[in-house]
C-alpha cells in the first residue's frame, strides 16, 4: 500500500453512477475512494500521482458467474449442446484434486484481473472424495492474488440413478453437503464492508440437485445470512427436464422452492417466460448473464434488455472457461451489447448500459452495490484504468472504445487501493498464472494430444 493518497488525474472518468467527467480525477486513500471530480485533484502531498492522459477510468469489473476449475478442460467438446458437453466432461472433472483447483484458480483469477476484473465469484460444485480441501484451495489462490472473492459452495446430490444428469460417482450425500457448506461459511465468510471474501450457497442446477437439497440449501443460506446461487433456465433441454420431473418451468420451480428474493442470483436465465421476468423484478432476484458461454453452447440469447426494463438486477459472468475459452469480463460487456442488438435492434443495449452490467449490476447481484461497482467517495477503491489512446484515440467516445471494440490495454487495476495490475502485468504475485494453468491441465488430463 502506498503511503499517502493515490491521485489519478487527466482521465476520462466514467463513475457509472453520476455524470462522466472529461479531464477528471479520482483520489484514493487507504482502501476507499475519497474524491471524484473535474480538473486537477485538490490534494497536495500525494503518495502517488498518476497522469492518466489518454485513459478511461471505470469501476473495477465484477464477475458474477465462473467455474475456475474448468481452466484445466478448455477447448473440448467444441460443438456439443450443454447436456452433451456436461456428460462428456463430468468424467474428467471427477479427477480434480486440491492441486488442480489451486492452479486452475490461480490461472483463472490472474486472467480475470488482467482483464480489469476486481471482484469475482466462483461456483465450485464438483467435490470427489478424498482429494483435499478444494474450497480452501481456491480461497488461497484468491488471497494471494488479492482479488475480491465471492466463492460459492456448490453441490450435486442427484446422480443418474435418481433421474439427474451427472454420474453417481461425483455426487455427494445431502447431509454431507449441508455440513460442508456451513463449515465453509464459518471458516471463510466475512460480512464486513471491506470484505475480501464472502461465501454463498450454490446447489448446481435443477437437473443435478434434489428438491430437498434445494430447499434445505435455501434455509441454510438464510439462517447464516449469506446469498444463494444456482444455474437456471440455461437451455430448452432444462425446461423439458423440469416439466417432466417437476411438472413446471424452471422459474416456477424456483418460486415453489422459495428461491426468489433479493438474496438470490441465478446464472444464465436464457429461457425466461414473461411471468419469470415479472417475478424477478418484483422480488429483486438477480441474473448473471453469460453471453459467450450461451453463444458457445448454442443455448440462446437471454432477455437482458427486458429484465433491465422491468427493473431486475442483471450482472455479467464469464462462466467456466470450458464453455467460454479465455473470455474476459470486458469481453462479456462487448458480447452482451452485440447479443441484445442482434435480437432486439440497435437500441436494445447502449455502451453505458453494458458497462453498468459489468460493474454496478454485478455488484447488485452480489449484494454489494453500496460498497463497489461505481466510483463514488466512500466506496471501496476498486478501479480500472484503460488506455484508450493510440489506435483507440480515433474513437470519439472512450466508453464506446471500451465496449464496442476489443478490450483496451489495462494500465492499472486497484483492488481496495492496492495495485494488482500495472501496465498489463500482475503485481501481487511472482507466480506465473499461465504456467499454473498448464500444470492444472497436465495433472488432470495430460498434455495436448
Ligand atoms: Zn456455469
Amino acid at each position: 500500500m502506498t503511503d499517502g493518497p493515490i491521485v489519478i488525474e487527466n482521465a476520462h472518468v466514467a463513475p457509472v453512477r453520476g455524470p462522466e467527467i472529461a479531464g477528471g480525477h479520482v483520489v484514493v486513500e487507504g482502501d476507499r475512494i475519497t474524491a471524484v471530480g473535474a480538473g486537477p485533484a485538490p490534494v497536495t502531498g500525494a503518495g502517488r500521482r498518476i497522469d492518466a492522459s489518454g485513459c478511461l477510468v471505470t469501476p473495477g469489473l465484477v464477475n458474477t458467474h465462473h467455474h475456475l476449475y474448468q481452466w484445466a478442460t478448455q477447448g473440448l467438446f467444441q460443438d456439443a449442446t450443454l447436456f452433451d458437453w456436461l456428460t462428456g466432461l463430468y468424467d474428467m472433472w471427477a479427477g480434480i484434486d486440491a492441486a488442480v483447483v489451486y492452479d486452475a484458480a490461480t490461472a483463472g483469477l490472474g486472467w480475470l484481473a488482467l482483464g480489469g476484473c476486481t471482484t469475482t465469484t466462483d461456483h465450485h460444485y464438483v467435490f470427489p472424495r478424498g482429494r483435499g480441501d478444494l474450497f480452501d484451495a481456491e480461497v488461497r489462490a484468491a488471497r494471494e492474488l488479492h482479488v475480491r472473492f465471492h466463492p460459492t459452495r456448490g453441490s450435486m446430490d442427484r446422480g443418474r440413478s435418481a433421474g439427474g444428469l451427472p454420474p453417481d460417482e461425483i455426487v455427494e450425500d445431502r447431509e454431507e453437503i449441508l455440513v460442508a457448506t456451513e463449515a465453509a461459511i464459518d471458516a471463510h465468510h466475512d460480512p464486513s464492508f471491506s470484505s475480501m471474501l464472502r461465501v454463498a450457497v450454490a446447489p448446481c442446477s435443477p437437473f443435478s440437485v434434489s428438491e430437498e437439497l434445494m430447499s434445505e440449501a435455501a434455509a441454510l443460506a438464510r439462517r447464516k445470512g449469506v446469498r444463494l446461487h444456482t444455474h437456471l433456465a440455461e437451455t430448452l433441454d432444462e425446461e423439458e427436464h423440469c416439466r417432466e420431473q417437476f411438472g413446471c418451468t424452471p422459474g416456477e420451480y424456483m418460486e415453489k422452492l422459495g428461491w426468489l428474493g433479493p438474496d438470490v442470483w441465478f446464472a444464465h436465465c436464457v429461457h425466461l417466460h414473461d411471468a419469470d421476468i415479472r417475478r424477478f423484478a418484483a422480488t429483486g432476484t438477480g441474473t448473471a448473464h453469460c453471453p459467450t458461454s450461451n453463444g458457445r453452447l448454442g443455448s440462446g440469447v437471454a432477455r437482458v434488455s427486458e429484465l433491465l426494463a422491468a427493473g431486475a438486477p442483471v450482472g455479467l459472468g464469464v462462466d467456466g472457461t470450458a464453455s467460454s475459452e479465455l473470455t474476459s469480463l470486458a469481453g462479456e460487456m462487448h458480447q452482451a451489447l452485440l447479443f441484445q442488438r442482434v435480437v432486439r435492434g440497435p437500441a436494445a443495449l447502449t455502451a453505458r448500459q453494458a458497462l453498468e452490467l459489468g460493474t454496478l449490476g454485478g455488484a447488485a447481484c452480489l449484494g454489494r452495490q453500496d460498497e463497489i461497482g461505481s466510483l463514488e467517495p466512500g466506496k471501496l477503491a476498486d478501479l480500472a484504468v484503460w488506455r484508450v489512446d493510440g489506435y483507440r484515440a480515433a474513437v470519439e467516445d472512450p466508453v464506446c472504445a471500451l465496449v464496442f471494440g476489443p478490450t483496451p490495454p489495462l494500465d492499472l487495476l486497484l483492488v481496495g487501493g492496492r495495485t494488482v495490475v500495472e501496465r498489463g502485468e500482475l503485481r501481487t504475485t511472482t507466480a506465473d498464472p499461465a504456467q499454473a494453468g498448464v500444470r492444472a491441465r497436465r495433472r488432470l488430463i495430460g498434455d495436448r494430444t
